[in-house]
């Protein structure tokens, strides 16, 4: 997946023309620019390439999902559906404006699962924050058929999924909004920096004001723009855009080369009996930038991801047991640990995450084995690595 894998010659020559300008900021400074707006560059990109109206730049794919909530309105005492198999991004984002994260169970796609999700829904709530986790996506038909029944948002997070589709359209561009991560480990990165994305005119604007401190952008002169609402500052800057602007003309190529490397391991596992592969909504096309498998229990998975350790295969991660990526590890939630008192709303509507039950997520998490794709291997080293799968997989489920 990671995008810093084959960062070079173009990167370095996007950076540098922001950094002849001496204008590390992106707005404002009209008369140093030398025609340099780099964020304004990747924002249009990003619309085009993602084939929606609207993309705002931002400083982090979890501003990015704060901006998104809040450009839509949601806040105190509003309830958003996340599944408990994703990143602390999730809740962190929700958090940040006041409102309620929910829990839901994932299923075999190891994303949202649609019945779970409908059974968590109140009158409280106001989105459904599918995370496409792992590249591969959520089934978003179902969910938006859910949301219209409701009259719920659609927020996808696809940091993870960038270049994906559903129902041929791009993942991020299905559901009211998306949001992308371009932190230093995504497909595409930035070094630091997110986006959401969005069809929607009145989100747009609301994004665009919320990320610079509600500034209303009319106009050459910041010091006379008005603040039509409170904002706070997510601004990404020229330098990090920069990058951006390079490596999202390199997309198409990083994902030829991650759905390569991962055709080639699963076509090698796949006779393997035992091994099932993740299941993905139809519909849907992966980003290939992890591969996905079951083993038959929890039990053979926690021995399999430690033999294969063992066996020097580092890019494959059990995610039951990992900090940041499944529930059972997110003490300092269910135990409330935030520095300062929590909104009311939030201390009364959140369920007590301590006697949390979410056993059917943790069949299909407790027995995924996830590899992650990586841009630099050639082809021998990816061969090489699937038969040492193999040898070691085939050994334990012999
Ligand atoms: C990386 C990631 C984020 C957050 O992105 P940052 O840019 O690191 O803040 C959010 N959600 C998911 C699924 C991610 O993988």
């Amino acid at each position: 997946m990671p995008g810093f894998e084959l960062f070079g010659e173009k990167e370095k020559s996007q950076v540098q023309q922001v950094l002849d300008t001496g204008v590390l900021m992106r707005y404002g400074f009209d008369g140093m620019r030398n025609g340099q707006w780099k964020a304004v560059e990747l924002e249009q990109a990003l619309a085009k390439k993602m084939m929606v109206k609207h993309a705002q730049l931002v400083s982090s794919g979890t501003a990015a999902l704060t901006v998104a909530l809040a450009s839509a309105g949601v806040g105190a005492g509003d309830e958003v559906i996340m599944p408990t198999f994703t990143f602390v991004a999730s809740f962190e984002s929700i958090l940040a404006i006041g409102a309620v994260p929910i829990l839901v169970d994932v299923d075999d796609t190891l994303t949202l699962d649609p019945a779970a999700v409908e059974e968590a829904i109140t009158s409280n709530t106001k989105v459904i924050m599918p995370v496409h986790m792992c590249g591969s996506m959520a089934d978003l038909g179902a969910l938006k058929s859910i949301c219209e029944k409701h009259g719920l948002l659609l927020l996808e997070d696809a940091c993870q999924a960038i270049g994906g589709s559903y129902d041929g359209k791009p993942l991020g561009s299905y559901g009211d909004l998306g949001c992308f991560s371009f932190d230093y480990v995504k497909t595409i990165t930035c070094g630091e920096g997110g986006a959401l994305i969005t069809n929607n005119d009145a989100f747009k604007l609301h994004a665009d004001h919320f990320s610079d401190h509600g500034h209303d952008h009319i106009g050459t002169n910041r010091g006379a723009e008005s603040h039509p609402i409170l904002g706070y500052n997510y601004r990404i800057s020229e330098l990090n855009a920069a990058v951006g602007c390079a490596q999202i003309k390199r997309l198409d190529e990083f994902l030829t080369i991650q759905e390569k490397h991962y055709t080639l391991i699963k076509t090698i596992l796949a006779p393997i009996e035992g091994i099932t592969f993740r299941r993905v909504p139809h519909g849907g096309v992966e980003n290939y930038s992890f591969l996905n498998f079951y083993m038959p229990t929890t039990e053979l998975a926690k021995k399999a991801h430690q033999a294969l350790t063992n066996a020097g295969l580092d890019a494959c991660f059990y995610w039951y047991d990992n900090n940041w990526h499944y529930y059972k590890k997110w003490e300092h939630l269910a135990h409330t640990k935030s520095l300062g008192k929590l909104p009311q709303d939030v201390l009364n509507q959140l369920p007590d995450y301590t006697k949390a039950d979410f056993s059917k997520s943790d069949v299909w998490v407790g027995r995924n084995i996830s590899c992650l794709i990586k841009l630099s291997w050639t082809e021998e080293q990816v061969k090489e690595r699937a038969d040492k799968m193999k040898d070691v997989l085939t050994g334990l489920l012999s």
